[in-house]
């Protein structure tokens, strides 16, 4: 069983690499965003709260996050382990996490830093798109489709576009990420769990590395 955390700002990598690590380990992606896009779209309380906090490139409040994720780690789908992917993202996030794992008597394998360059995040973030039936993601420039406009994946033809994925909220995301993600960082350095990856590398050399590390954790 493996309980991991992968760490890093928007557009770093975490959901390709999340999803790559649940079909090699058969263990659960959660993402935060992607719950929140589904509340979103749904039109629930949580939802309509959170809308237009994400379009600015702002935080969840910790408190609507805290118990989103509290009830998702008791799926069933999770007891094999799990990857938390934009969880957590605050200090009292990350705080609330460790007393969660320590009512269920579980432990965390490894925390995973994804380190890019923020001028190379602008320019992922505002071109990448993904398919909008299985979810394989791309890019304008760096990985388009290889027939334009088909899924290379399923063929589906029909793609979206996150609506804070724009220059102007970008900037807003990684400000809000040195802000209050950031400090993460030290927060998990100091526990002894935390390991760093380029992630300005090839997608699949960051995976063969990511791979590296858990197949050897520290200690
Ligand atoms: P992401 O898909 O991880 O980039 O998240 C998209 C947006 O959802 C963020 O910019 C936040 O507005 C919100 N969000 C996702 N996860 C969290 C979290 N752990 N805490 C607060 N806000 C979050």
């Amino acid at each position: 069983m493996k309980n991991l955390i992968l760490l890093g700002p928007p557009g770093a990598g975490k959901g390709t690499q999340a999803k790559r690590l649940q079909d090699h380990y058969g263990i659960a992606q959660i993402s935060t965003g992607d719950m929140l896009r589904a509340e979103v779209a749904a039109g629930t309380p949580v939802g309509r709260e959170a809308k237009a906090v994400m379009e600015a490139g702002h935080l969840v409040s910790d408190n609507i996050i805290i118990r989103m994720l509290g009830s998702r780690i008791s799926q069933a789908d999770c007891a094999q382990g799990f990857i938390l992917d934009g969880f957590p993202r605050t200090v009292p996030q990350a705080e609330a996490l460790d007393q969660l794992l320590t009512e269920r008597k579980l432990s965390l394998d490894a925390v995973i830093e994804l380190k890019v360059d923020d001028a190379a995040l602008v320019e992922r973030i505002s071109g990448r798109f993904t398919c909008a039936k299985c979810g394989t993601g791309y890019h304008d420039v760096f990985k388009p489709p290889v027939l334009a406009g088909v899924c290379d994946s399923c063929g589906s033809t029909e793609f979206t576009r996150r609506a804070d994925d724009n220059r102007e909220t970008v900037t807003a995301r990684l400000e809000a990420y040195h802000r209050q993600t950031a400090p993460l960082l030290p927060y998990y350095r100091a526990k002894g769990n935390l390991r760093t990856v380029d992630g300005m590398a090839d997608i699949d050399d960051v995976s063969r590395e990511i791979g590296a590390l858990l197949e050897c954790p520290p200690g």
